[in-house]
Formats: structure tokens, C-alpha cells, sequence
């Protein structure tokens, strides 16, 4: 007889309902979720999520400066945008601020943000697919007029291998139930570690 296989939220619940029910885990309550308090990402993860985000610099400002200088302004923008002020809005009220997280920036917020715990993080989050969205987009028509298909893809899969890296080396450990990215990622997580 072949067992039906739990959704996410079930799943997610059992994970949780382990680490309450294991002694040496603390835990602690964020957003209303029961989240272990000592990071629980390998230290492997910020670094592998970390790895193309030069790439994707390097890749944007070579395709925009190359064909449009107000499109580079406003890539160049969006990524700051990205880079600072949405941390603010994330990684500063998060509970692994000052911690080795999903990405570099758990252990890097703290030099520019003070801890804001208590802040909900779901805005954020949605704006962080929107910051994905647009970084990824505004390159393509450039870079299919420079470089064709070739360059096209290029860029669109160093983007990729960032967009498979969170939800593999990241979201896989999240404790964040109601983060929009890992709902969407934490399938592709499942299947590439075998745990579906
Ligand atoms: S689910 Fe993924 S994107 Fe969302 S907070 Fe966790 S690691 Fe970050």
C-alpha cells in the first residue's frame, strides 16, 4: 500500500515539532514560529549562495555598459536597493542577525544595521522576489543584442545558479515557514536532497 505523501505545511510542522521535542535545541518563538535559536544552516551555505553574486555584478555591468548607460543606472540601483535598505528590512529584525545564515549577510548586517528584533520579515521577503525579478530581467534584451543567444544564456544562468543555490543550500534549513521564496523552493530543495 503506498502512503500519501505530507505537504510542506505537514512536513514543516514535523520538523518543528522534532526540534521542540529535542532537549538539546533551543528554541525560541519568531513571527509566531517555533525557530531553533543557534542558526541551523551549515556554514557551507552563505558561501555557495555568496559564489555568483560577483558573476551577476561583473555579467550586468559589462552587458549594460556596453549598451546602455541609463539601463546600467537604474540595474545599478535596483541592486542597491537590494543590497542595503531591504536588508534593513529583513536581516536586521531576523534572529540569526549577527549569525552565519543562508547567505553572507547574517554576519555582515550588523556593520550597518542595528538588531531590530520583534519586525516582521514577510514584506521583505516579497520584495526580495520582486529585487530577483528585475535584476534578472533588465540585462536580457542587452544582452541578446550584444551577444546573441550565447550571451543570453550565459547571463541567465549565472542568475540561476543563484536562484537554485538559495532554496537548495538555504531554504532547505529555513525555519521560516511563511518566507514566499521557500514556499516555492523548498520542492526543488526536497528532490535535490532526496528527502521528498
Ligand atoms: S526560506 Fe529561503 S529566502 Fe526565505 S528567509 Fe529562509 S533562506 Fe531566506
Amino acid at each position: 500500500m503506498t502512503l500519501p505523501l505530507k505537504n510542506e505545511n505537514e512536513m514543516d510542522k514535523m520538523k518543528t515539532e522534532k526540534n521542540m521535542k529535542n532537549p538539546d535545541v533551543e528554541i525560541i518563538v519568531h513571527n509566531g514560529i517555533s525557530c531553533p535559536k543557534k542558526s541551523p544552516w551549515p556554514k557551507k551555505s552563505a558561501i555557495i549562495t555568496f559564489i555568483p553574486w560577483p558573476f551577476i555584478v561583473l555579467m550586468a555591468v559589462y552587458i549594460l555598459a556596453k549598451t546602455s548607460i541609463l539601463m546600467l543606472g537604474v540595474w545599478s540601483a535596483a541592486f542597491l536597493l537590494f543590497a542595503i535598505p531591504l536588508r534593513y528590512l529583513i536581516c536586521a529584525p531576523c534572529p540569526y542577525y549577527g549569525q552565519s545564515c543562508s547567505t553572507i549577510m547574517g554576519k555582515v548586517v550588523p556593520f550597518v544595521f542595528k538588531n531590530r528584533p520583534g519586525t516582521p520579515l514577510a514584506l521583505g521577503l516579497w520584495l526580495d522576489i520582486v529585487s530577483f525579478t528585475v535584476l534578472l530581467i533588465i540585462p536580457i534584451p542587452y544582452a541578446w543584442n550584444i551577444g546573441g543567444v550565447g550571451l543570453t544564456a550565459a547571463w541567465v544562468g549565472v542568475f540561476l545558479i543563484f536562484l537554485f543555490a538559495l532554496p537548495i543550500y538555504g531554504c532547505h534549513y529555513c525555519p521560516f515557514t511563511y518566507c514566499p521564496i521557500g514556499k516555492a523552493g523548498r520542492g526543488l530543495a526536497r528532490w535535490f536532497h532526496g528527502t521528498t
